[in-house]
């Protein structure tokens, strides 16, 4: 069975690309097969994992609006996960689709053509563009669930409602089954009180659960990108790594324990 967990907040700068090659990583380093699928033309996902796109020919951008089939697009990167890379040309996506019939099903169609040509993983992490337009929707549409990192800061809630509004739209016309997982909240500051207290003020107003440990802010992530690997394989010690890989392993027992309930 695949777990599709979309990764989404339409606020840039929240670690959002960050989280889904961390928490790929970890999921890889506890021997699940995990694919990694970039949906933001500025490609950092791709960037962040050692593949130009500048030297790509084609990326998701074919395979989403011309059929191209996933499998001719999809690299093996060093840390163990498979990528579905993107290219600035995506941004042309967006406006291409709008006219499209079917659009809000493009994502859960390619991974749907990859199940039938027997390419399973047991993870498929989508990394959402900082909006919530068509790109996000089609997100939203292939999963079973949403993780939604939140750096806790005074205005972040403004974002959350909004975001929520459209998972309800995304239920109710596209994607009856999408669940809320929760809030990551990423770049932490624990040891101020104000990180705390917003976190606990979203989390109840909007009855999110919160995805356990918080991951702590550490210059580490900086210098990773720019390495091509994931924070996981740059500093393997570091308290942020070693965060996401706790946070890996909830949610490898939180799918556990609904596949228990049934
Ligand atoms: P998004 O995809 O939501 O726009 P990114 O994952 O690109 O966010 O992260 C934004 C910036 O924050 C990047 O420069 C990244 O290296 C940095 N960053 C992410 N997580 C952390 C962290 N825990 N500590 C410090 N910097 C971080
Ligand atoms: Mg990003």
């Amino acid at each position: 069975m695949t777990t599709t967990l979309a990764i989404a907040n339409q606020k840039g700068g929240v670690a959002k690309t960050t989280s889904v090659a961390s928490i790929g990583a970890a999921l890889a380093e506890l021997g699940h097969s995990v694919l990694l699928v970039d949906l933001d033309p500025q490609a950092c996902l791709t960037f962040s994992l050692g593949i130009d796109p500048e030297d790509l020919e084609i990326s998701v951008h074919h395979v989403l609006t011309k059929g191209v089939d996933p499998a001719e697009v999809i690299i093996a990167t060093d840390d163990g996960v498979d990528l579905l890379p993107a290219t600035i040309e995506l941004a042309r996506a967006e406006a291409d689709l709008l006219t499209r019939t079917g659009r809000e099903h493009v994502v859960k169609t390619v991974l749907e053509q990859l199940a039938e040509n027997g390419v399973a993983y047991d993870w498929v992490l989508l990394d959402c563009p900082p909006s919530l337009g068509v790109l996000t929707v089609a997100a939203l549409t292939a999963a079973s669930g949403v993780l939604i990192p939140l750096q806790c800061e005074t205005l972040s809630h403004r974002g959350v409602g909004q975001l929520l509004d459209t998972v309800h739209d995304v239920r109710r016309f596209t994607n009856r089954g999408l669940e809320v997982w929760g809030v990551l909240p990423t770049l932490y500051d624990g040891r101020t009180n104000h990180a705390r207290t917003v976190l606990e003020t979203i989390a109840e107003t909007y009855e999110l659960e919160v995805v356990e440990p918080p991951i702590p802010k550490t210059i580490k992530f900086a210098e990773a990108p720019a390495a091509g690997r994931s924070i996981l394989a740059t500093s393997r010690s570091n308290k942020g790594a070693q965060a996401y890989r706790e946070v890996a392993a909830n949610l490898v027992t939180r799918v556990a324990g609904t596949a228990k309930r049934g």
